[in-house]
């Protein structure tokens, strides 16, 4: 009897866990990013536009997490905020994004911290990541407004700062990975 107790406990525990090890997959990317952060759009919400990624558009995003965003999370040791990761043609269109955005595939997102967000450039660089692009939006160097990475698979590192100009256009420099290594 207390045999069968001990085994129908086991059961239970057992489908117990992989129902949690199931849901914690369903929204957990990697340990520190989540599903939910990469439909999240208030200018969606606002709008009424579908924001929802595509198999091969989610495949994309998990890539970024796990090649990207979580190193460079675990490296600096501190959350960072997701404010634009995938974008629907038509809520890139709504936002004014440029026309060939990596984020209408996933592969890119818009990040910012609690502190310098220079800090999250210098994390790309020094935690050996792969990129595609990496822009260094406005702002300073040390903190810009937010910084933008891309991955598509292509390790091209390509370095950009995007600036305003007095017109309210916007300016993007190349930057050379090894200058901008000095002041890191
Ligand atoms: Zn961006």
């Amino acid at each position: 009897m207390e045999k069968n107790r001990i085994a129908t406990n086991f059961l239970i525990l057992g489908g117990f866990s992989t129902a949690a090890f199931l849901l914690y997959n369903k929204f957990k990317m990697t340990k520190n990013f989540n599903w939910s952060e990469v439909s999240r759009s208030g200018t969606a919400d606002s709008l009424g536009i579908n924001n929802e990624p595509n198999d091969e558009q989610k495949a994309n995003a998990k890539r970024l997490a796990v090649k990207v965003l979580q190193p460079v999370r675990s490296y600096l040791n501190k959350p960072i905020s997701v404010t634009s990761w995938f974008r629907s043609p038509e809520l890139n269109q709504a936002i004014g994004g440029s026309a060939s955005s990596h984020h209408m595939q996933g592969n890119a997102a818009d990040l910012k911290i609690n502190g310098n967000n220079g800090d999250i450039w210098k994390a790309i660089l020094l935690s050996g990541v792969p990129f595609t692009e990496l822009i260094i939006e406005f702002g300073t160097l040390d903190n810009p407004e937010w910084v933008h990475v891309a991955y598509n698979g292509r390790n091209e590192r390509k370095i950009l700062r995007a600036e305003r100009n007095a017109f309210g256009g916007v300016r993007y420099a190349t930057i050379n990975e090894n200058n901008l290594r000095l002041i890191v």
